[in-house]
């Protein structure tokens, strides 16, 4: 039982409550429960156990009551009569883009819509557009969330995979058969979504480790038991595969079953210039070859150096030049998680996060970074709660007042007081220059209007960039991974521009976004643009998102000089300062 369980179980309530009609203050009661629970700063789960959740604001008796059944015994019966009285499916239409409660209610009411397939039934046939609330132009949009779901069925974001694979890693690992074990696949080489998890293990005892394996209390379904090759599902969908190997296939292995296919290729071509034949367990003598007899491999690196190459990381193998430059000795050295210092795009109580200045602060202290920028939103997202010049003011005076707390307990930790400012839809920013000018710095975003054409959204960005006060352009290309396609926009255009007024670009490492996209940081990186990696963090723990934008920094060649954030933190106040006077 986690907190996450104890919210999401509140939150399903309050929806099955709203499709029933119910009263929207016992609806709210549930929401405002959730919300609690999710911030509660003590041990939640183990006081709701032992009932102890009495006299904490946002949980009323029944609620308290609920969370005691449930955190003790892992059930909770009135959520289980409650979701009886509805098929299971009603739970994917609540995951669709663009539909809320109040239009799935509608939806539900009206046209008897219990799932995505009968949504599409009947928005096929046309029968949404004439709802109250709908129209044609609402109905397309929700065929067209439709096929993008059914497209990216089988796919899962990083983050939705990260804890589930860790866990079976550390199960394998643990087992007294194994020898070594690691993730193998897109996985392990960063991909910013997953179709199936690659798990790979050196043993003697392959049987042992395959039953172990498939016997562990998170696989819904097995789909395989083999000897030395077996699949799972669990239970949110997700397809993982495990490979036995001997400890002397092992290099040979895991090279093979991490990938990409393209870059095996390339390998193997190699390997048969040379005299040899290479496949997922070993390097052999080609037929009439008269090449010397190939050794046994302990590691991956010892067999591309047998091939005449520098170790190449799991995250450049995508046939992108990363053999070219393994053997010229010309690969990067890619950034690590330990070289950052500090980050810049975070979110506060004051606009949509879930945690206080105070506490985003201790959590970045935590991590041993050196620095956290602020950037809550600014006055024209009032759907989250946007910063006017009042409230933006008073937080600068807030953090101010926290810095000389630091600096008094001689603390080498500072707050950077920024925002994350709107980019409106003509190209200007939500605050003025005199305001910004008082602000550390600015991250400038896109988040409403996102339908212009590639031309007009592309202007938009040249605009908001050309401004001295902009450091550094937030999640570029506003995807939601899995959910919603990245606006139009020219990336090389982006790029340029940045390039011609020394503006940052951020890669936002929420899990949802990895944007800018991987793909595009060797061109930025050749035109001289500086990268930003930042977690777009709205709770505490939203910090370690951090991992992801550094796998994928990898990914796009990037290292430590690349990366603004990886500046302590005397030179970071030197180059926002310098961002700023540039003539
Ligand atoms: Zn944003
Ligand atoms: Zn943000």
């Amino acid at each position: 039982m986690t907190r996450e369980t104890l919210a999401e179980t509140l939150e399903n309530i309050a929806l099955l409550l709203e499709l029933k009609g119910e009263n929207p203050f016992k609806i709210r009661a549930y929401r405002t429960g959730a919300e609690t629970v999710m911030q509660f700063p003590g041990n939640i789960v183990e006081m709701a156990r032992q009932d102890e959740l009495e006299g904490i604001k946002g949980i009323g008796d029944a609620l308290r009551q609920k969370l005691h059944e449930l955190a003790g015994t892992g059930k909770l019966e009135y959520w289980e009569n409650l979701r009886g009285e509805f098929p299971e499916t009603i739970f994917e239409l609540f995951d669709l883009q663009g539909i809320g409660p109040k239009k799935v209610k509608a939806l539900y009411d009206e046209l008897g819509v219990d799932s995505i397939a009968k949504l599409k039934e009947v928005a096929e046939a046309g029968e949404v557009a004439g709802l109250a609330g709908f129209g044609k132009k609402s109905e397309e949009k929700i065929l067209e969330a439709i096929a993008f779901r059914e497209t990216n069925s089988d796919r899962f974001r990083l983050g939705d995979v990260a804890d589930p694979t860790q866990m079976i890693l550390d199960s394998l690992k643990s087992h007294p058969d194994c020898l070594r074990a690691e993730v193998g696949g897109s996985f392990r080489r960063g991909k910013e979504t997953v179709h199936d998890i690659d798990f790979l293990v050196a043993t003697k005892q392959p049987q042992a480790l395959m039953d172990h394996f498939v016997e562990q209390g998170w696989v819904k379904d097995v789909i395989a038991h083999g000897k030395t090759k077996s699949s799972v599902r669990l239970e949110n969908g997700l397809q993982c595969d495990l490979r036995a190997v001997s400890n002397d296939e092992w290099a040979c292995a895991l090279m093979y079953f991490t990938g990409s296919k393209e870059h095996n290729v390339v390998i193997r071509g190699r390997a048969n210039e040379r005299g040899y034949t290479l496949n997922e367990y070993r390097l052999a003598l080609r037929e009439g070859s008269d090449a010397e007899a190939p050794p046994t491999f302990a590691e991956e690196k010892d067999l591309y150096e047998f091939l005449g190459l520098d170790y190449i990381a799991p995250e450049l193998r995508e046939n992108g030049g990363e053999v070219e430059a393994a053997e010229s000795g010309d690969l990067p050295r890619l950034i690590e998680l330990e070289n950052l210092r500090g980050t810049f795009h975070n979110h506060t109580l004051a606009s949509d996060g879930k945690n206080s200045l105070e506490e985003m602060a201790d959590a970045a202290r935590d991590l041993g970074l050196q620095y956290l920028g602020i950037a809550d939103h600014s006055k024209s997202s009032f759907q989250a709660n946007g910063l006017d010049e009042k409230r933006l003011r008073a937080q600068l005076d807030e953090i101010r007042q926290l810095n000389r707390g630091y600096e008094n307990e001689g603390e080498n930790f500072r707050l950077f007081a920024g925002n994350e400012v709107d980019i409106l839809k003509d190209g200007s920013l939500d605050f003025d220059e005199e305001l910004m000018a008082e602000l550390d710095y600015v991250v400038a975003s896109v988040h409403n209007a996102m339908t212009l054409s590639e031309s007009e959204m592309t202007k938009r960005l040249v605009k908001a960039i050309s401004s001295p006060s902009v450091t550094m352009l937030g999640h570029l290309t506003g995807r939601l991974l899995l959910q919603r396609e990245p606006y139009a926009v020219s990336v090389p255009d982006i790029i340029d521009a940045c390039a011609d007024t020394g503006t940052w670009i951020e890669l936002n490492c929420n899990p949802w976004r990895l944007d800018m996209d991987w793909r595009w940081w060797k061109l930025a990186k050749e035109k001289g643009v500086k990268c930003v990696i930042n977690p777009d963090a709205h709770r505490t723990d939203n910090l370690q998102f951090l991992w992801y934008g550094i796998k994928i920094a990898r990914k796009g060649w990037l290292t430590r000089e690349d990366v603004m954030n990886c500046l302590p933190l005397d030179e970071i106040v030197e180059a926002l300062s310098a961002k700023r006077n540039r003539a």
